[in-house]
């Protein structure tokens, strides 16, 4: 099923990793709206992260969400249960449509929906993302853990939170590794699209979102937000990320 979001940006939507709306025909995306997919799991994380950035975050639970963002944050989560709810809510073909134009960021569950292929699913994965991921391939949820990971593009480590995490199997050629956990790579980039096999958005560490919208997403950030912790550290007068881990 069509939806009014999928329509309308048709042929001309922006690569991914360019910024959008440079001179479209309506009013162009706002640079400071950033969705985060929320029809499951811990989307409201990502949303206080964006937000702390400067960013306004944009609940995306329909498809008429999904105009005039500038790029999207798929959460972690259950990703049979993702899957099911897109399509129960008709936001399957223009999701689809929007990661294809769009900056897309992925934390654990959101890789397993954008990699090629993660699998047994009841549902295709969006397959913006050329590896192959396995999920639940450390384990069950006792077998979650932190470790540092080595993220290439911040230059040093960062806390890694590893939640029933899918692994990345096998990587394409077009994809680069930005992030690893000694030589196994947990972190990937194809263009726009990013997908980690951890929870940045559960550290008060801002660095890789931070990475995401700027460097990756192209988008000027207000200048007075704070500036990056040191790796694992939260940094004084951020404004503490509540709520529960799911
Ligand atoms: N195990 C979950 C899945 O398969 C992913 C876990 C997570 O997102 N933290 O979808």
């Amino acid at each position: 099923m069509r939806s009014a979001a999928g329509d309308g940006a048709a042929a001309d939507e922006p690569r991914p990793g360019v910024p959008a709306g440079a001179g479209g025909p309506e009013a162009g995306p706002d640079p400071l709206r950033v969705g985060v997919l929320s029809l499951q799991g811990d989307f409201e994380r990502h949303a206080r992260t964006l937000e702390t950035l400067g960013v306004e975050p944009v609940r995306v639970t329909a498809p008429p969400d999904l105009a005039g963002l500038a790029a999207l944050v798929i959460p972690g989560g259950e990703s049979t249960t993702m899957l099911r709810l897109l399509a129960a809510t008709g936001l399957r073909a223009p999701l689809e449509s929007f990661v294809r134009g769009h900056p897309v960021l992925g934390t654990c569950a959101g890789l397993i929906l954008l990699a090629r292929d993660s699998g047994p699913l009841p549902e295709p994965t969006l397959g913006v993302l050329d590896v192959v991921v396995e999920r639940n391939a450390y384990g069950r949820q006792i077998d979650s853990f932190s470790d540092a990971v080595e993220v290439a593009p911040l230059g040093g480590s960062f806390p890694g939170v590893f939640i029933r995490a899918p692994r990345i199997r096998s990587v394409g050629a077009g994809v680069t590794v930005v992030a690893r956990h000694g030589p196994e790579p947990v972190g990937v980039r194809q263009g726009g699209v990013v997908g980690l096999c951890f929870h940045p958005e559960l550290t008060g560490d801002l660095r890789l979102h931070r990475w995401f919208l700027e460097e990756v997403a192209l988008l000027s950030l207000p200048a007075d937000e704070p500036v990056g912790p040191g790796p694992g550290g939260r940094e004084p007068g951020e404004r503490p990320v509540a709520g529960g881990a799911r």
